[in-house]
């Protein structure tokens, strides 16, 4: 598989292709097309510390412009793909050009979904979190002294309610189901990232939705929440969710379901075109997932450089993720997907505790706050396909360690 590579999305994963490609001695004419106007840059930070200005663009853009010169890489930037003719294996820009590819990879990221604006959805004050744009909007207006609702409790809503709290800021945060992080953790976990909001002084209130935003002259003044109670706010952070960036693929015939349907080798039923990173559904432990993180964006990457290169190792991911939330550390090893029993086991100093998820006796993820030493041996345990039973996770003077031999 050789001729020109084309390659969507200047994000984690398109990098982290482009990277591994040329690390492995690969010489093939390779095109990075980046609707965004900056190079290449990180997400994580755009929630943390960049978002409380100790961090700057420059320290996010992974290499300079000169790396991509020295790497015979054709960047596009400020340029997005409009379509795909897999006929022609041909695209269209929006700069109106025509583009020829051999190979083809999508890695196209998602998009935050919005408020509608029939609920206040485009009202001024009314903001998501997905570039370094976005973050930069919101950071202006995380002004100490001012109130604001973050709508949903997942993990890009709670890191914005911790920084806006530590910025100075009144912070309530709303969650519609009946507690924070229930998509993606065990109530356990929910318990403990609950504890930590609440001592800092967030109004979290879980089982409440918003009706609506309500503004004066078309600026954000008010919420009505689902309960009936109108919360008067300067600001709102949406935080509910996000929506797999695969209309290329679909318009171009290709099967999507929230997401671009690939085998574990990246690749779609088109022989020429893979997706990879948080555009990408791919077959993990007997379902078909889509895994939003770094983790997946970079390891789906390399496996997939290394296939284009004549490697036949699938992808077999082994999921990890970190969220940082004033000064506590969540670290994720696993997916506790289609768990069925958790065990929480104390942590050695204050504040630190883990979640263990087992399905059917084996241990399939741990969630950490604040403890990193359950955190890798959480890791290399279910990496190694060892499990201790749940009373050992439980039990703090257990050594989890020694099972890994
Ligand atoms: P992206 O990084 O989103 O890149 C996709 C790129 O494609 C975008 O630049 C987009 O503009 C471009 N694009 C889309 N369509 C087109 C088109 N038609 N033509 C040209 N370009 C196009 N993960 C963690 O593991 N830990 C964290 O702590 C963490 N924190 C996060 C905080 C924030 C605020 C955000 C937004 C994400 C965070 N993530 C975190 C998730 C992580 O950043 C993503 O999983 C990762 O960026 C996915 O990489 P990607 O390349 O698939 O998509």
């Amino acid at each position: 598989m050789t001729g020109r590579l084309v390659v969507v999305g200047g994000g984690q994963a398109g990098f982290a292709l482009i990277a591994k490609l040329r690390a492995l001695s690969d010489t093939r004419p390779i095109t990075l097309v980046a609707g965004e106007a900056s190079l290449p840059y990180q997400r994580p930070p755009l929630s943390k510390k960049y978002l409380t200005r100790d961090m700057t663009l420059d320290r996010l853009i992974y290499r300079p412009e000169s790396w991509y010169h020295d790497n015979r890489i054709e960047l596009r930037l400020s340029t997005r793909v409009t379509a795909i003719d897999r006929a022609a294996r041909s695209l269209a820009l929006s700069s109106g050009d025509m583009l020829a590819y051999d190979t083809l990879v999508l890695a196209t990221g998602a998009t935050p979904r919005h408020l509608p604006e029939s609920l206040g959805g485009a009202l001024d004050g009314v903001y998501t979190l997905r570039d370094f744009a976005d973050a930069d909007r919101l950071a202006e207006a995380l002004q100490p002294g001012k109130r604001a609702l973050i709508i949903g409790g997942g993990y890009i809503g709670l890191e914005a309610a911790a920084v806006a709290r530590s910025l100075g800021l009144t912070v309530t945060l709303i969650e519609m189901a009946d507690r924070i992080l229930q998509r993606v953790a065990a109530p356990a976990t929910s318990d403990l990232v609950r504890a930590l909001h609440q001592a800092r002084g967030v109004d979290l209130r879980e089982g409440t939705g918003l009706r609506a935003l309500i503004g004066t002259e078309g600026r954000l003044a008010a919420a009505l929440l689902s309960d009936g109670t109108e919360l008067p706010i300067d600001l709102a952070i949406v935080g509910i969710g996000v929506t797999a960036n695969d209309a290329l693929a679909r318009e171009a015939g290709l099967a999507t379901a929230n997401g671009v349907v690939v085998d574990a080798e990246a690749r779609t039923a088109d022989p020429s075109i893979f997706a990879i990173g948080d555009c990408a559904v791919l077959p993990f432990g007997g379902m078909m997932v889509r895994l939003e993180s770094v983790q997946n964006a970079v390891d789906q990457a390399e496996a997939l450089a290394a296939i284009l290169t004549g490697g036949t190792e699938p992808y077999h991911p082994k999921p990890w993720f970190w969220s940082d939330q004033y000064d506590a550390k969540l670290q994720i090893a696993g997916f506790g997907l289609g768990h069925d029993h958790t065990v929480t086991r104390p942590g050695t100093r204050p504040g630190s505790a883990s979640v263990w998820y087992f399905r059917e006796g084996r241990l399939i993820a741990v969630d950490a706050i604040n403890d990193a030493k359950a955190y890798v041996v959480g890791k290399k345990l279910i990496e190694s396909g060892l499990s201790p039973t749940p009373e050992q996770a439980a039990d703090p003077a257990a050594d989890l360690k020694a099972l890994l031999g």
